[in-house]
């Protein structure tokens, strides 16, 4: 179809997330029509590289030809029967291969369809496993300022990014929440590690402060990713596992962007042994191809719910359990084992080190974060006093549409350029995506 009526009927009919649609229409829009690897290609037959894994959820590249096929020959048989009372057979293989793969405490698998239901239903198990064992007054979850645990009221109110999150306040449900191990902004003017992990004592002192009320400690694993890809301190997460131990809370983790391989790690909470009860996984599940979420728990957990009607765990979603996603996961966890995946990943975290390590150098260039095959790289106005650049001007799209016109897709935060390709590129084409990035960084901060 015609690039320009598409573009009109885009400007008539969508309205699209997270969005100023005000200012989506005041440029030409890129629109795709297909994808290779890790290359999206437009309507025009322009090809870019997907330096954000089409929002993070991209592991192995666009169509890949094990997962088409999963899919194709599942369409053979159901694209979809319910979870609820029944079974199917991509289902249970995938519940069984997602226990095999996730921290040995985790033994049970409850389907859902994104990252934020995945949340949603950790909240809710949480909150009534207490009540299940008939334990009274668990109220309230410790979550993190920066937090972002996805746009449903109940991940928002555990959340905690003002510019996403504080208009919706009076529909939330009060939630404590801990200072942002943000150590390049530290809340309470420390720094790393003399600090001691001030940050983590402080939560710590709020759970022990309301330990009748805590259900749980709720936190992303590693990287508080949508707040700007901050990369939590070492020590910081094995210290929430710790902490959730003392006071016996229970540790729910968020796994759902961080998760399958991000960090060089299968689990971002490998990396210290910081195993939750209950876990939060999706984006990377099926390698981008359909919406498909998993929330999982331990037996201890799970055993709270089992008796009379009662102790039911009354939640379930339509598209729970989808056999389409179910195949393109289990297809997408073969590709992990047959290629590899986390072994390859090694060269190519060492070359995006030695990037960052180049950005370090520009003069608008206020911190750089880096966590496995993941970056963020922020840009400031004065490395001093690490002012921001005045909202207006909005660097951080000015990038971004200077390197699109390079053949580069990527979408930052606020000002902070991300990283996130698929684990399948290679290193040159990391040096490709991240000398596009440097370029286009430097040209744009430069004439501010
Ligand atoms: N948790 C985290 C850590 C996320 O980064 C996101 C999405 N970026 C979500 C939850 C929500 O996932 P979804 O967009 O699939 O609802």
């Amino acid at each position: 179809m015609d690039y320009n009526v598409l573009v009109e009927k885009d400007l008539r009919y969508l309205w699209h997330p997270f969005t100023q649609m005000s200012d989506y229409a005041s440029r030409p829009p890129l629109i795709i029509e297909r994808g290779e690897g890790i290359y999206l290609i437009d309507v025009h037959g322009r090809r870019y590289i997907d330096g954000v894994s089409s929002l993070w959820v991209n592991i192995h590249g666009h169509r890949r030809p094990e997962i088409d096929r999963a899919i194709k020959s599942q369409l053979d048989r159901i694209a979809h029967s319910t979870m609820l009372g029944i079974a199917n057979v991509p289902a249970i293989l995938l519940a069984e291969k997602l226990v095999e793969k996730t921290p040995e405490p985790l033994t049970r698998v409850f389907f859902s369809d994104n990252g934020s239901t995945a949340m949603e239903i950790a909240l809710k198990m949480a909150y009534q496993y207490w009540v299940n064992r008939g334990v009274k007054g668990k109220s309230r979850f410790v979550s993190l300022v920066n937090a972002y645990h996805g746009d449903t009221i109940g991940a928002v109110s555990v959340g905690g990014i003002d510019l996403f999150h504080a208009v919706y306040r009076p529909l939330l449900f009060p939630a404590y929440h801990a200072p942002s191990p943000y150590c390049y902004r530290c809340p309470l003017g420390k720094a790393y590690p003399s600090c001691a992990l001030a940050c983590l004592r402080e939560l710590e002192r709020i759970v022990d402060e309301h330990q009748d009320e805590v259900i749980g400690i709720v936190s992303e694993s590693a990287v508080q990713g949508a707040a700007g890809m901050i990369v939590m301190p070492d020590g910081y997460m094995r210290g929430l596992r710790e902490i959730a131990d003392k006071y016996g809370v229970l540790l729910i983790l968020d796994e759902v962007a961080m998760g399958f391989g991000r960090t060089g790690r299968m689990w971002a909470c490998e990396h210290e042994g910081a195993w939750p009860d209950i876990m939060a996984i999706s984006k990377g599940i099926t390698n981008g191809y359909l919406p498909l979420a998993a929330t999982l728990t331990t037996e201890e957990v799970y055993s709270s719910f089992l008796g009379d009607y009662t102790k039911t765990f009354y939640h379930g979603h339509s598209y729970t359990g989808n056999p389409l996603g179910c195949v393109a996961a289990l297809a997408n966890l073969e590709i992990f084992e047959k290629d590899r995946t986390l072994e390859a990943l090694v060269p190519k975290i060492r070359r995006l080190s030695q990037w960052l390590e180049e950005f370090r150098r520009l003069d608008f260039v206020g911190d750089v974060r880096q966590k496995g095959l993941v970056a963020g790289i922020e840009l400031v106005s004065d490395r001093e006093t690490k002012s921001p650049f005045p909202r207006e001007e909005a660097v951080g799209f000015q990038v971004v549409y200077k390197a699109r016109e390079m053949g580069v897709v990527i979408r930052p935060l606020g000002d902070v350029m991300v990283v996130m390709p698929p684990l399948v590129i290679s290193v040159k084409e990391l040096d490709r995506l991240m000398e596009v990035i440097y370029v286009c960084v430097k040209e744009v901060t430069e004439r501010q």
